[in-house]
């Protein structure tokens, strides 16, 4: 049995996110620029080797949920053999992706047979042309495809997308009447900083906070009913009447759910954050590459949960100074 990690603050460490690249085939417009961000070259990324041998010690702290990001995690070569060797790690019962859709679909019986149970897909709106603006590239139909692949598997579906002020805040309530009729979250995020420089930092005061989601929402569709949230969501789901789906908004930017946070993430490059908007706490690719053994790996991951800050904002003041657009969600793993 593992041996279950708290924080300073009571919260267990249950669930990783792991950017297994940087690298990705769409520049959308809240993430990076439009000319890309730099890559890090290809041996500074974290080996597949590598990244299975973490996920394995993390399971003997508790770990029992591994999300594969990025980047575009499909953009990586091999991907679907090193999701089959995280499947047969011990204690590793959850295993889910977050994929921009584009080069998915043919995979989807392959993710349903290696036991992928849930995708999130990002999909911020259902115009062709919007969609283009946005990405920065005309991949919608792939992205539909890759969503009716999904249902078809009985995999379950969970749309993001990003709230953007004037960009695509009047493609929400089409968005969430993709779960009229079909079994899917459709899950509205507040925009964060982390744009690469693509824009100007967000704005203290965001124009489109979680608050006023809902009421958009409710305008239209009525009162939304709160649904019971699993213990670390970081979606506040609800149910509109007639609807098979659901809908969620996540308050990433005003940061509401930092109280039950059981996770950390793992960046492309091997920087450890143990909240989005630290700055990197832990660098793991220079200690696995420095010969660290086991039992210190561990320690060391263990020493940076224990010291988390309490909440996201408390995280970023402990930044040194510098502005939170630098950074762009490809590198972090969104
Ligand atoms: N490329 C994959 C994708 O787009 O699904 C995975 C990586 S992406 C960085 C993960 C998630 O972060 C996506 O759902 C994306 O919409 C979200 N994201 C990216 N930049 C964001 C931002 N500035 N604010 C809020 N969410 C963001
Ligand atoms: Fe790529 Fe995902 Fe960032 Fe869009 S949000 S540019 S698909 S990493």
């Amino acid at each position: 049995m593992p041996t279950q990690l708290y924080d300073a603050h009571g919260r267990p460490l249950e669930y990783v996110r792991l950017a297994v690249t940087d690298r990705c085939n769409l520049r959308c417009f809240y993430c990076m620029p439009e000319e890309g961000i730099r890559y890090v070259a290809r041996e500074q990324l974290l080996s597949y080797e590598e990244m299975t041998r973490l996920v394995g010690l993390l399971a003997g702290l508790g770990v029992r949920k591994v999300r594969l990001t990025g980047g575009e995690p499909f953009v990586r070569r091999d991907l679907l053999p090193f999701i089959e060797q995280l499947s047969r790690l011990p204690g590793i019962d959850d295993l889910s992706l977050t994929t921009n859709g584009v080069l998915t679909a043919p995979h989807v019986p392959e993710l349903a047979r290696l036991g992928v149970r849930s995708v999130n897909l990002s999909l911020d709106t259902l115009d062709r042309a919007n969609f283009r603006r946005i990405t920065r590239r005309d991949e919608l139909p792939q992205v539909l495809d890759t969503l009716e692949a999904l249902l078809a598997a009985g995999i379950e579906v969970k749309i993001n997308a990003v709230v953007m002020d004037g960009q695509n805040t009047d493609d929400l309530i089409s968005l969430a009447e993709l779960g009229r009729h079909r079994p899917v979250s459709v899950r509205f995020i507040e925009e964060m900083p982390f744009n690469g420089g693509s824009h100007e930092a967000t704005p203290a005061t965001l124009p489109w906070n979680h608050r006023r989601i809902r009421e958009h929402l409710e305008a239209h569709f009525g009162p939304l009913t709160p649904l019971p949230t699993a213990p670390g969501a970081t979606a506040d789901e609800y149910r509109i009447a007639g609807h098979l789906g659901r809908v969620g908004i996540i308050a990433a930017y005003s940061r509401t759910f930092c109280g039950s946070c059981n996770r950390l993430r793992i960046t492309a490059e091997g920087g450890v954050k143990t909240c989005l908007y630290d700055q990197g706490v832990l660098d793991l690719r220079a200690l696995l590459r420095g010969g660290a053994s086991d039992a210190e790996v561990v320690a060391a991951l263990a020493a940076a949960f224990r010291h988390r800050a309490a909440n996201g904002f408390e995280a970023e003041q402990r930044r040194p100074l510098h502005q939170l657009s630098f950074e762009s969600m490809s590198t972090i793993g969104g």
